[in-house]
């Protein structure tokens, strides 16, 4: 079934044909400017509105949530229709609102160290089930003004491509999100890297790279053995020519794995020639993979490293860490501070909630 959040504007006009034309304006103001609630766009008649609701599926029902970082961080396990569950993770900062969504229920790219990686695949997200995650993330962060998104939730956004990109223009459209506010993170899928070069969207990439070598590279994300780092460097210099925009590579510092001077020397060589910007994510532990994150001085150590080589790191702030680890254990239990502890229904065919630090530059709580 489709979601109401899955019509472009044209497609909404013609579920509306036969309705004055006004009341697609006001539908869609109510829908995407005011994140309201179907229900509550009360612009337009109750009749009208109800027809919609028996027509479209309501997609998001949220099944726990949780906070940390005194409310500043909020993250929702939602079940779709069908019953596979996602997670979305809201972040209040003095400057900014950052929503991070989910573009995939679990993963098939395997990455070894990421709990959504380790659990494995239940489906692909629609466009409207992504943009839908942005809409209640928005309502529920009022009466602050939602300003950014970030697809680093769970899943591959560019295995998913036509939801990802309907749902970037959307945001971009509906609700005039521009370049600066959209984030989009691979693991590197080249030919849709390239593809979404070519797109003219306003956003802004970044490439989980985590290893600059592709013997390692292979065993950390498996999608290197397809798309090896000479492939990969050249779709992300591809990007930055073709798109004028600077390009950001996660690194998630595993001990002892990629984390020792000789990984960061390679890190430099490949971040260098692109001038990309390195985001440095001390590793959360997740039940299938034994290492550690690196310890902070190492960290430090390793931004010093990749300064002395001309290259610009941040190190990811701890922000939402206390229910992303939790979050990382296959959504059995997440936890909050203040001992809030919720039992996330386990979905349908276990979908697994992700590990993860949360995205974007350092920043201060709200
Ligand atoms: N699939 C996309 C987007 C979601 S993952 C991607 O991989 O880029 C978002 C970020 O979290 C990625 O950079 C990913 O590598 C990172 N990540 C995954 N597992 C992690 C863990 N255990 N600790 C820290 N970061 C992790
Ligand atoms: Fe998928 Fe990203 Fe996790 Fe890899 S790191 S398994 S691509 S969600």
């Amino acid at each position: 079934m489709t979601s109401l959040y899955d019509l472009d504007r044209a497609q909404l006009a013609e579920a509306l044909a036969g309705e004055p034309r006004y009341r697609v304006d006001q539908l869609w103001h109510g829908l995407y400017q005011e994140a309201r609630p179907l229900e509550e766009v009360t612009t337009v008649p109750r009749a009208l509105r109800e027809g919609l609701a028996r027509q479209f599926t309501a997609g998001l029902h949220p099944r726990a949530e949780v906070h940390s970082d005194r409310g500043a961080t909020r993250k929702w396990v939602f079940a779709l229709h069908d019953g596979a569950t996602i997670e979305t993770v809201l972040m209040l900062y003095r400057d900014r609102v950052t929503v991070c969504v989910s573009s995939q229920a679990g993963c098939a790219m395997g990455c070894s160290f990421c709990a959504t990686g380790q659990a494995g695949f239940t489906r692909h997200l629609s466009t409207g089930e992504i943009v839908e995650q942005v809409l209640v993330a928005a309502r529920l962060a009022a009466p602050r003004r939602l300003s950014n998104v970030v697809f680093m939730g769970m899943g591959e956004p560019l295995a998913n491509y036509a939801a990802t990109v309907g749902a970037l223009r959307r945001l971009h459209e509906a609700r005039g999100l521009s370049a600066r506010h959209l984030t989009v993170s691979t693991v590197g899928v080249v030919p849709a890297l390239e593809r979404l070069a070519g797109e003219g969207l306003p956003l802004t990439l970044a490439v989980s790279l985590h290893a600059a070598n592709d013997a390692l590279r292979d065993q950390l994300v498996p999608l290197n053995r397809r798309y090896p780092l000479e492939r990969l460097h050249a779709a992300c210099r591809h990007w930055t020519e073709a798109t004028g925009r600077r390009l950001s590579l996660e690194w998630a510092l595993i001990d002892g794995v990629n984390d020792t001077p000789a990984a960061i020397d390679e890190l430099a060589d490949f971040a260098g020639p692109l001038r990309a910007h390195v985001n440095l994510i001390p590793l959360n532990p997740t039940p299938g993979y034994p290492v550690r994150g690196s310890a902070p001085e190492r960290v430090r150590a390793v931004r010093d490293q990749l300064g002395r080589l001309g290259v610009n790191a941040t190190v990811r702030d701890t922000r939402g860490r206390s229910i992303a680890a939790a979050c990382g254990q296959l959504a059995a239990v997440t936890r909050g501070r203040g001992g809030l502890a919720v039992r996330a229904r386990a979905p349908e065919g276990g979908a697994p909630a992700r590990q993860q630090e949360h995205p974007e530059d350092a920043g201060q709580p709200a």
